[in-house]
């Protein structure tokens, strides 16, 4: 089957396609018609990678008046995640000299998952220690950092990238989901981390990308396109 320009098997829906592989090319029958969740989640990342440059002194674009759904509980929330990340960087400044930050930064994990790409809303490495932070604003899932398939994605990327360049042997992940009041931080050692890519990401992942494997059904098809038509003979649960 032909390449397309997104990810097919993207980080962001990774729960469900390790949980049901066959899932994606099923859902790839459907028209992606987005959402106004989505378009307010674009609208509050645009919002906080802002603010964030700013607080760490970086040059950047106010893209407020260009934000269809801005509102003030938007502005309070992306307020919160560019404080609360300042301080991790002003917190490994206390024992590392020159922490790297980025922001926005592309990652590329298709080593384990293929064309696998996604974008790491923040990334900090000082320590030994490799930090991805990850910004949510939605209200409807409580999102742990725990396991969390799309974090461990883009943190085997974060490695594709620094790996090779910096010390690294500890992993965590952080999910910073302010309408909710959660702030979930899960670590890992890189050999963990790895491990799982190897023995669960990737077969799995090539499995989902051949269309091959058992559907199995969860709480994670709330977040299927084929919901409603899934047929029930196919669930195994
Ligand atoms: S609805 Fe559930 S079981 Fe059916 S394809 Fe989607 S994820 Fe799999």
């Amino acid at each position: 089957m032909a390449a397309k320009a997104h990810a097919i098997l993207s980080a962001s829906s990774s729960d469900r396609w390790l949980h049901c592989p066959p899932s994606v090319r099923l859902c790839e029958t459907y028209e992606d018609k987005g959402s106004d969740y989505a378009a307010e989640g674009t609208d509050a990342h645009a919002l906080g990678e802002y603010k964030l440059k700013t607080v760490l002194g970086l040059p950047a674009d106010d893209p407020t008046d260009s934000l269809k759904w801005y509102s003030e509980e938007m502005e309070d929330a992306t307020s919160g995640y560019a404080e609360y990340v300042l301080e991790q960087v002003e917190a490994a400044k206390e024992t590392c000299t020159d922490p790297v930050v980025l922001i926005e930064q592309r990652v590329d994990f298709s080593r384990w998952v293929e064309q696998g790409f996604g974008t790491a809303d923040c990334i900090i490495i000082a320590d030994g220690t490799l930090r991805v932070i990850d910004y949510k604003h939605g209200l409807g899932v409580l999102v742990s950092a725990k396991e969390n398939p799309q974090m461990q994605c883009y943190a085997l990327g974060a490695l594709e990238l620094f790996d090779d360049i910096y010390d690294i042997d500890q992993v965590s992940m952080t999910i910073y989901q302010p309408r909710r009041q959660n702030v979930s931080t899960y670590e890992i050692s890189k050999d963990d981390l790895y491990r799982w890519a190897d023995e669960v990401l990737k077969p799995t992942a090539d499995l989902a990308f051949a269309g091959d494997g058992n559907f199995l059904c969860g709480e994670w098809c709330s977040f299927c396109k084929a919901k409603n038509e899934c047929a029930p003979e196919l669930r195994q649960i």
